[in-house]
């Protein structure tokens, strides 16, 4: 079985989640800044630029998202566009392991003002969070009509919409960085300073992009925040890992059936399976395809999900 030697996981130390909160009203907050992760992910595809900035916020919102929930399993954040770009999909498990991938159609111009923003490239489509647990257990899905001008206002719409928990976000992606900045109003307590959510949406509007791309978090809070009283928590690491596996490809192609698969040997010599996430190839000769039905009459019970 020819296997690409293509690394499935990436970290670096710069890739973080910053917790705050705010001491004496109920908002909290996560920073997130994401390098190695998010080069792991262009390095792979040749995406246009256009698409590449909305793919990258889209990984800073998942990271921030899957930084609010308590949860198992994976958090799916997927955008379905109508135009150019039909379809976008980040994941972030809950110990933020992270992949993405994306499917276009047609030329998009590499410059971003013809291009356009979300409007132009995706234009009416749904913006769906999905919720999939470890433990097979039903899951989560929110789905709602995408129309925004950005990730940040389509995510702040779903979180309004769908969660009904107030939401600002602040996005930004370069070459070779992507962050992000979240607040969030804690729904179950109620607000004494009525002013709180407006100067502190306010202060963290005043954040540059430079600043929430290449500052230390903490540094970045002090400077946005420091007439606030601010508790920090410890960073938490975020990494690429695609969940592909050899395992996941010869359960898939089992399922497919021996014939179906024989039928593809025999007119071009191999199967070839190719993962969208991390465009690893996993070939199948006739050789390792006998073998993968000879093992299923052994083991026929093997869960499969790629
Ligand atoms: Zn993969």
């Amino acid at each position: 079985m020819a296997l690409q030697p293509a690394a499935n996981i990436i970290r670096n130390m710069s890739d973080i989640l910053q917790r705050f909160l705010f001491e004496n009203v109920p908002i909290r907050g996560e920073v997130v800044q994401l390098a190695a992760t998010w080069q792991a992910v262009t390095e792979r595809h040749d995406y246009p630029a256009p698409l590449r900035k909305i793919i990258g916020e889209l990984m800073a919102a998942g990271a921030l998202l899957a930084a609010t929930l308590k949860f198992d399993g994976t958090l799916i954040l997927q955008l379905h566009g109508s135009g150019p770009v039909k379809l976008i999909v980040v994941e972030c498990t809950a110990g933020h392991a992270m992949r993405a991938t994306a499917k276009w159609d047609g030329e998009i111009p590499e410059n971003d003002e013809t291009a356009g923003g979300l409007r132009t490239l995706l234009g009416t489509g749904r913006f769906a969070i999905s919720l999939v647990p470890e433990s097979g257990k039903q899951g989560y899905q929110g789905i709602v009509d995408l129309d925004a001008d950005s990730i940040a206002a389509a995510f702040e719409h779903y979180m309004a919409t769908s969660e009904q928990i107030e939401t600002r976000l602040w996005l930004v992606c370069d070459d070779t960085r992507t962050a992000g900045l979240l607040l969030q109003k804690l729904p179950e307590r109620e607000i004494n300073d009525i002013d709180a959510w407006p100067r502190i949406g306010h202060l963290a509007g005043t954040v540059q992009a430079q600043e929430l791309l290449t500052l230390a978090p903490q540094t970045l809070l002090q400077r946005l925040f420091h007439e606030e009283d601010l508790r920090v928590f410890e960073p938490r690491p975020v990494y690429f890992r695609c969940s592909c596996t050899t395992e996941r490809v010869t359960g898939m192609l089992r399922m497919l059936g021996q014939d179906e698969v024989r039928s593809v040997i025999a007119e071009r010599g191999a199967v070839e399976v190719h993962c969208e996430f991390c465009n690893r190839r996993y070939v199948f000769d006739a050789v390792d395809s006998e073998q993968i039905f000879a093992a299923a009459v052994t083991a026929p019970s093997e869960k499969t999900r790629h």
